[in-house]
């Protein structure tokens, strides 16, 4: 058997450095904004090279809190893509603005950056790539576009924690950058969690005020906030985990390389373009033979996936706004894609095995 993720073996790896730290953090019974949360966001914010990162609830909490931050609003247009999944335009839909899907790049599957200029319309305010299965969005083209036409860029960086384009981190580059610490996420801790990264004093300001009720200091509430902050024991967690993070990116990239190298010539492999450094939080292959090898995996208890079976615009959710956009590459990706297990504890012999598996089966 060889799930998607082997969270289990994480957590034996690390059971006893966990399992103390968390009685402490019990024992200290600091449990809102406590002392791990703190200490997280400034060894978050020194890891990514930023100057605040801000924990929230969740990466959707962190997405709706940044556009918040950035006054998207009522009416306002936000350019975002389609292959991604909902919650990214969830928080564009939660600020009561609309989002305006572009088509993705057949090769890398990220947003495709010469395609938003002719989706700019009046109303565009915000620009939302997201950092796909890990691999960088062309974040040099985005924001010369955005420049041009004046709009913010807000990182989806829910797949992408530690990934760089050069000296850069992903959630560095835009005006803000989205984290998610679902359990299955590249960096994940044992529950719901989240983080904006932002260079701008003011946007982190207004992220503290939005998540903590709308008050900088206590009982005075400035604006109508949120209650959306990271738990202090999900910190405890994210603090172990976190020194080992890019280790954990570099183990990732190692079994996604070993199955490249043995699948190559069966389905498309991933491609890496070279603009930033994929950290593979899914491996993702296109295929023709996804009804033969999706069957024979889960025969031996392989895990396999499709991520994302219906793009955003044909989700019933979207019905009414989206009749009628058509997104020829994302909707020709969708037939196509499946994923493979993933995780830095991944041995060459279950590599070997889903190779061997996929192999015999097309
Ligand atoms: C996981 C994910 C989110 C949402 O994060 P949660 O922590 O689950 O709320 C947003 N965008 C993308 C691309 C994601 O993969």
């Amino acid at each position: 058997m060889i799930p998607m993720v082997d969270l289990k073996l994480q957590y034996n790896n690390l059971k006893q450095e966990i399992d103390t730290k968390i009685i402490e953090a019990l024992d200290k019974t600091q449990f809102i904004l406590g002392p791990n949360v703190q200490a997280f966001e400034k060894e978050a914010a020194e890891h990514l090279g930023v100057k605040h990162a801000l924990s929230c609830a969740s990466g959707t909490d962190a997405l709706h809190l940044a556009l918040l931050a950035a006054g998207i609003s009522e009416g306002d247009e936000v350019i975002t893509t389609s292959f991604t999944f909902i919650a990214t335009a969830e928080a564009i839909r939660y600020v009561g603005a609309i989002p305006v899907y572009v088509d993705i790049k057949a090769d890398t599957l990220n947003i495709d950056a010469d395609l938003i200029e002719a989706a700019i319309t009046e109303k565009t305010r915000a620009i939302i790539p997201v950092h796909i299965f890990g691999q960088p969005a062309d974040m040099k083209k985005i924001m010369a576009v955005a420049k041009k036409h004046n709009l913010l860029v807000i990182e989806d960086c829910a797949q992408s924690y530690g990934a760089k384009i050069g000296n850069e981190t992903t959630g560095g580059i835009g005006l803000a950058g989205c984290h998610s610490f679902f359990p299955s996420k590249n960096l994940g801790c044992y529950g719901d969690g989240g983080m904006v990264t932002t260079n701008d004093d003011a946007i982190a300001e207004q992220i503290k005020i939005y998540r903590n009720h709308g008050s900088s200091e206590r009982y005075h509430h400035d604006v109508i906030g949120y209650n959306s902050r990271l738990d202090e024991l999900q910190a405890v967690i994210l603090r172990i985990k976190h020194k080992h993070i890019d280790e954990y990116n570099n183990e990732r990239r190692r079994v996604a390389h070993s199955y490249s190298e043995q699948l190559k010539d069966v389905v498309t492999v991933p491609f890496e373009d070279g603009i930033g450094t994929h950290v593979y939080h899914q491996y993702t292959v296109l295929t023709d033979k996804r009804d033969a090898i999706m069957p024979a995996l889960s025969a031996k208890e392989i895990g396999n996936a499709i991520y994302y079976p219906i793009p955003l615009h044909q989700q019933k959710a979207f019905e009414k706004e989206c009749a009628g956009v058509s997104l020829p590459v994302t909707e020709d990706t969708i037939k196509h894609c499946m994923s493979l297990p993933v995780f830095p504890e991944m041995t060459e012999e279950q590599i070997k095995l889903v190779c061997d598996t996929i192999k015999s089966a097309v």
